[in-house]
């Protein structure tokens, strides 16, 4: 077996502090870690209640005393604030009372580098309201589009204040952005809801000679059109698109939805290849990596693998595989199913799973139908269906060794892939030649599971 994988880990990284956690991981055949938030916890009233109910880890749940509190975060560097002179965006600021735990952290840090390990940075993502986020002047902190400059600016003043404080560092896991590629209605991934329109959006899309409101317009008279389907519009659709030139029609006449996916493009694309080419020009040697969705619905989150070569050093697509919740595979794909089945309710479900699998570019293995999506997964499901996620990123990006998928068990306290889904998936990565991924997270790994990951590695 010879899986070289990342491991990504969740607070508190006060566990890194003793040794032995080093040791476990070099143990089980993990030369690398990614440390995912950069913070101390601190019990408090009202804070979040930790440990999450997944969280397995005997290491993490003794940190905890094997009990649940409320936390809040603190972040583990106190930030040099020339680095951010001139942004509107603030780091989050750290009280000396710390200052001997962050030697303690910093350290350990050196020992783990001693025997080996390479540790990288995971983005201190600057667009969503959470721990360690930038605050604005006034102190708020709340959503900031990736098209307004300063968010890339100070992702780069902040990763170089992690750098010059943690130099044994040797790269940054950039997590996002992605435009939305749900469509449940509800969701958090709903391509249809909230379309930022800020100012940056407007002069984005102005810049590319288009108007933005309609565009937002467009994605809206189509999820109309998805409103009104019948059997004989379904099977005229699958007729016509069954081959490669069949599709130019229907896209020629939705300009505006062809004229949004560009824009989604360009704008990831501008914010990733600021972000990138400003964190080489202090720190070249630095790993740059960057995350992404999947292959079968990577286009409507603005992202282009191919072109991403030009401004990444590694590529890690999410094979995020799990039903239940998201933003699980299993799951989008059984709601694209659903959502067509509930808004057309006279549509054969023949047609609704046919139409799927037109639109995400997927067939359904027989054995497996979206029906039973629910159910864990039969091998053929990680043969088929994500081996050929596989090979559509390998072919995107052309070099195996570039990509490093992200693997999960679920999100957020769903139901879980089972050990012997693990083995799986891994099975097919390595018989796809991709030879590397990144598994989020620590925390969550059960025994079972452990052996399965360390039955992979080198
Ligand atoms: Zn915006």
């Amino acid at each position: 077996m010879s899986l070289r994988p990342i491991m990504l880990t969740r607070p508190p990284v006060e566990i890194m502090i003793n040794e032995g956690f080093w040791d476990e991981l070099i143990e089980a055949g993990f030369r690398d870690v990614c440390v995912s938030w950069m913070t101390f916890l601190n019990e408090v009233e009202g804070g979040e209640p930790l440990p999450s109910h997944e969280e397995a880890r005997p290491r993490v749940l003794s940190f905890f005393d094997n009990k649940c509190g409320t936390y809040e975060y603190i972040p583990v560097i106190s930030p040099d604030n020339e680095l951010y002179d001139g942004l509107n965006l603030l780091p989050p600021h750290r009280s000396n009372e710390y200052d001997s735990l962050f030697k303690d952290l910093y350290s350990a840090f050196e020992q783990a580098k001693s025997k080996g390990m390479n540790l990288y940075l995971f983005d201190d993502k600057s667009y969503f309201e959470e721990v360690g986020y930038p605050a604005n002047e006034d102190g708020s902190r709340g959503f900031r589009c990736w098209n307004d400059p300063e968010v890339a600016d100070y992702l780069i003043s902040r990763t170089r204040d992690y750098s010059n404080q943690l130099p044994m560092f040797s790269g940054i896991v950039l997590d996002g952005p992605d435009y939305k590629w749900e469509i449940a209605p509800g969701e958090r991934d709903d391509l249809f809801a909230e379309q930022c329109d800020c100012r940056h959006c407007v002069n984005a899309a102005h810049e590319m000679g288009l108007d933005l409101l309609e565009m937002i317009g467009a994605l809206d008279s189509f999820k109309l059109e998805l409103q009104q389907l019948d059997d004989e519009r379904v099977e005229g659709f699958l007729l016509t698109t069954r081959g490669f030139l069949g599709a130019v029609d229907w896209w020629l006449s939705h300009p505006d939805l062809l004229n949004l996916l560009r824009f989604k493009y360009s704008t990831i694309e501008d914010h990733l290849e600021r972000v990138y080419e400003g964190i080489k020009k202090y720190l070249p040697e630095y790993q740059v990596m960057a995350s992404s969705r999947t292959p079968s619905y990577i286009s409507l989150t603005g992202h282009a693998l191919p072109r991403r070569v030009g401004y990444t050093d590694f590529q890690l697509p999410k094979l995020y595989l799990w039903a239940g919740n998201q933003p699980g595979f299993r799951y989008t794909v059984k709601n694209y199913v659903d959502t067509i089945s509930a808004w057309n309710p006279n549509l054969s479900k023949k047609n609704v799973v046919a139409l799927t699998e037109r639109i995400l570019g997927i067939e359904f293995p027989e054995d497996y139908p979206v029906e039973r999506f629910n159910d864990p997964a039969p091998s053929s499901f990680y043969k088929e269906i994500a081996g050929d996620e596989m090979k559509k990123m390998i072919h995107l990006v052309k070099d195996p060794d570039k990509l490093i998928p992200f693997i999960a068990l679920e999100h957020f306290g769903g139901p879980q892939i089972e050990p012997r889904e693990v083995r799986d998936l891994l099975t097919s990565l390595e018989e796809s030649g991709i030879s590397r991924y990144i598994f989020f997270h620590y925390g969550v790994i059960t025994d079972p599971v452990w052996d399965v990951l360390t039955e992979f590695t080198e």
